[in-house]
């Protein structure tokens, strides 16, 4: 039996007749550009994210770049991030018109090192985006010590609705930083039949601004304040996220269960080290991402049992060649650099079953000989 990475279909099966009315209740109401759907949506995000202010854009890339736009940084301008996550998350800084300045990650949890923030702001750092990687929200009371006046933009894209325990009060992912980012591309925890994103705040000023900037930068149509973009959320999507949304608790849930069974499954397997959370966290663990000794046979000796699994991520962005008239050399965040070598990420989509879970968990054991 095989074992996806992923199995987008199982979700639907258990919910189709919900979505298939979601959609056809917009396409019946030919209003696809915005409007109730996002607006509703966008109130429900801000709830979930303890946020004042929650604005729908085209995708978790855009949320990120705009989020730079409101904050005013372009070109001469330094942000501080990791370069141990998705692309976008330093594309944007790119494109933007600023620098991304890279520093090292915690060899635990994936995360930005926040004393390596430190080592990386100058006098031209104008934020600092340290991402919630996997499911498991980065240090951000750290993070934001080490900021101090500089803004934080939380790249949350793969942990709407994670938590992490703050001085006794449990933080959302997005609550705390300036800004924060989602994306509902299909494969995060909140996936869309497309592409969508949403940015959080608490500050007026900041949502008035993301207001604009996405619909080209006119608070009035057709009268332009500054220049902005086409990156709105549509109707359809926001409607399918809706229908989603009072699911995404209980599947965040399940996928915390098989993180459970695959740790119990590996304690103690010479060759594989089980991801570490941080214990002020709940992660929605978007991603079950090992340390895998001979990851690159176990990864073929997965595959040829027909079982998914994938290298989040292969090539730290500080070695991508894009970024190579930044001037990085390898070994300056050697941390990254390991991990690259050496993560694998599992199935653990909540509608796995027990016996597809048995099947990774055997599998993995028998590569490492048990
Ligand atoms: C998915 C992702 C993004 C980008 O989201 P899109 O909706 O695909 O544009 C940004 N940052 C991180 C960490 C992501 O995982």
């Amino acid at each position: 039996m095989p074992v996806p990475l992923l199995d987008l279909k199982a979700q639907h099966q258990t919910i189709r007749d919900e979505m298939v009315k979601a959609v056809m209740d917009v396409v019946d109401s030919q209003l696809f550009i915005l409007g109730e759907p996002v607006k509703q949506l966008e109130s429900e995000v801000a709830g979930l994210s303890n946020t004042k202010f929650a604005i729908g854009c085209a995708n978790g890339t855009d949320a990120i770049l705009l989020a730079m736009r409101a904050l005013d940084i372009g070109r001469g301008d330094e942000v501080v991030t990791t370069p141990f996550t998705f692309f976008a998350t330093a594309g944007t800084i790119h494109n933007v018109g600023a620098t991304p300045v890279f520093v090292d990650i915690e060899p635990k949890t994936f995360n930005i090192d926040p004393q390596a923030i430190a080592g990386g702001i100058t006098k031209k750092t104008k934020a600092v985006i340290p991402v919630d990687l996997f499911g498991a929200m980065a240090p951000i009371e750290e993070v934001k010590k080490v900021a101090g006046s500089l803004p934080v933009i939380e790249d949350a894209a793969q942990s709407i609705g994670a938590r992490r325990k703050i001085d006794g009060k449990w933080v959302m992912a997005g609550e705390a930083a300036t800004i924060g980012t989602f994306s509902f591309f299909p494969s995060k925890n909140l996936g869309g039949y497309g592409d969508g994103g949403m940015i959080v705040t608490q500050d007026p000023a900041i949502a008035e601004r993301l207001m604009r900037l996405r619909v080209h930068g006119g608070a009035k149509q057709y009268f332009h304040d500054e220049v902005g973009y086409n990156s709105r959320l549509d109707a359809l999507q926001a409607a399918v996220l809706k229908a989603k949304l009072p699911h995404l608790a209980a599947w965040s849930a399940k996928r915390r269960e098989h993180a459970r069974f695959y740790d119990d499954a590996f304690r103690g397997l010479d060759g594989v080290v089980t991801p570490h959370v941080d214990p002020k966290n709940e992660s929605i663990y978007n991603q079950y991402t090992i340390r895998a000794e001979r990851r690159d046979q176990l990864q073929a000796f997965l595959k040829e049992k027909g079982i998914g699994s994938s290298i989040y991520y292969p090539l730290p962005l500080h070695l991508q060649p894009c970024f190579a008239y930044l001037g990085y050399r390898k070994g300056q965040c050697p941390v990254a650099e390991q991990a690259a070598m050496e993560v694998l990420s599992l199935p653990v989509f909540p509608e796995l079953t027990q016996a597809q879970l048995d099947e990774v968990a055997s599998a993995v054991r028998a590569f490492y000989g048990r």
